[in-house]
């Protein structure tokens, strides 16, 4: 027997979660759906909607809008293998990395432009990334996060720098709401696609000196795209970018400078403390202007909250009208990092109002029956049909939270009631049968 029954355990395989997944069990969902909640009621304070789009895409939408040379089209991107011909294209699919690049592209497809003149959609779900998992940085994580698009009325416009503020704002609110405290908040400023470029030759002339004392990858991101050595994850990078002289390279026109202060008065209307980083760019290419971080000490390494910025041009670049500028821009918020630093406790077990107990295996059908009427008329209740003793069942409905506990006894049933008892209080009652759910309804819920 025993030899047979270790054939069969070999021969049973144990699943395990993917490397860099997690299972949120349920005694830590109560904890998302408060965190759910409070984004809810604060995105639709701001005027925004939510929209939700598909976990996946065409691999191209996220190389023409990510950037090619960016780690998350080039290392991240989880591709999809297995795509049936005939199924309308054949084109490659990833899942998602981030959210913007598909709400642009839904905006676009489902022609926003012509029915607002601006648009604010939030979005909650899951992002999937290939990479090395570790603490705070996972291969299918979450993201809340917000974008706002809409025809820009003029090609340069001090005045949308209070819609930069307003974002940011948001993000801060946001995290406020969640119970996260001790944040920071950076920004910075990129200009315009032309300053961009102006900064992007000061870069290569400053750091080319430093070139052959760089890592492999950064040598790589030097001449495929400049700006990514800037958030390079490597210390002996990040320590040559902190040397670089940032103001000297005048890169930024008069009116993104402006822009820039205006922002930063903004942001000072709305009592939001915020440091200034020259080296901050974000790992993605579609921003100009504002880019800003929110990050929190207590994560150690992966220290970053939330992120985010404006990305005018990527509109265009998605297919939009050449001839039209666009303000848009957006942040999102990783949900897994919130969890860990924010100050909410969780729920260990699943609670219910009303708890059903019968002493006999013949009171077990009319318990049944009850629990269901309760659960009809909107009390959340439970019963256990595992027959024991009074004083196990009493601990098992006091496990279970319950405020009142129906029981089921010969004597009762005998003029066909039960007992109800308060656990609070201690008091017992006893109670007929068919006027129990009034009796209970009356106790939990609410009128008017
Ligand atoms: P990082 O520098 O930490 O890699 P990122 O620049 O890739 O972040 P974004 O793409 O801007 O981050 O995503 C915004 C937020 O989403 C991050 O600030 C973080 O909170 C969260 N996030 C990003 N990647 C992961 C991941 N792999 N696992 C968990 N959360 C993540
Ligand atoms: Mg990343």
């Amino acid at each position: 027997m025993r030899g047979a029954l270790t054939v069969s355990k070999m021969m049973i395989k144990n699943f395990l979660l993917p490397r860099g997944t997690a299972d949120i069990l349920p005694e830590e969902i109560s904890r998302w759906h408060e965190l759910e909640q409070k984004a809810r009621i604060v995105c639709k304070n701001y005027g925004y909607r939510e929209i939700r789009t598909p976990a996946f895409e065409e691999t191209e939408l996220f190389a023409r809008s990510v950037g090619q040379t960016s780690d998350i089209v080039q290392k991240q991107l989880l591709s999809l293998a297995s795509q049936k011909e005939g199924d309308g294209s054949n084109s490659p699919l990833s899942l998602r990395p981030e959210g913007t690049a598909s709400i642009v592209r839904a905006y676009l497809q489902h022609n926003f432009i012509h029915a607002e003149p601006i648009s604010k959609f939030y979005y909650l779900g899951p992002m999937f990334r290939g990479e090395r998992p570790q603490k705070g940085r996972l291969r299918q994580f979450h993201q809340l996060g917000v974008e706002l698009i809409g025809p820009a009325k003029q090609n340069e416009d001090l005045n949308l720098a209070f819609l930069d503020a307003e974002v940011i704002g948001l993000c801060v609110q946001l995290l406020r709401s969640f119970g996260v405290k001790g944040f920071k908040v950076k920004i910075n400023t990129l200009g315009t696609p032309q300053d961009k470029q102006a900064f992007s030759s000061y870069l290569r002339k400053v750091l080319k000196e430093d070139l052959k004392s760089l890592a492999e990858e950064d040598q790589k991101r030097f001449s495929e795209n400049i700006f990514r050595i800037l958030d390079s994850k490597k210390k002996e990078c990040q320590q040559i970018v902190k040397k670089i002289d940032f103001a000297k390279g005048n890169y930024l026109s008069d009116f993104s400078q402006k822009y820039f202060e205006k922002a930063k008065s903004a942001l000072r209307d709305l009592r939001i403390d915020f440091e200034e980083v020259p080296y901050l760019v974000r790992g993605l290419d579609y921003y100009n202007h504002i880019v800003f971080e929110i990050s929190h000490e207590a994560l150690g390494s992966q220290d970053t909250l939330a992120a985010g910025g404006r990305y005018d041009t990527l509109v265009q670049q998605l297919g939009a009208d050449p001839q039209t500028p666009f303000s848009a821009l957006g942040f999102a918020i990783g949900i897994e990092r919130v969890l860990l630093v924010a100050d909410q406790p969780a729920t260990p077990t699943a609670e219910v109002n009303v708890f059903v107990l019968a002493m006999d295996e013949k009171f077990l059908q009319p318990a049944f029956c009850l629990v269901n009427e309760l659960r009809q008329a909107g009390i959340s209740a439970d019963v256990n049909y595992q027959l024991g003793s009074i004083k196990s069942q009493m601990r098992l409905a006091n496990k279970r939270g319950a405020k009142q506990v129906v029981i089921f006894g010969e004597e009762e049933m005998k003029e066909h009631a039960v007992s109800v008892k308060d656990m609070e209080h201690g008091q017992q009652n006893k109670i007929v049968l068919n006027q129990v759910v009034d009796y209970l309804s009356k106790i939990f819920i609410k009128k008017g």
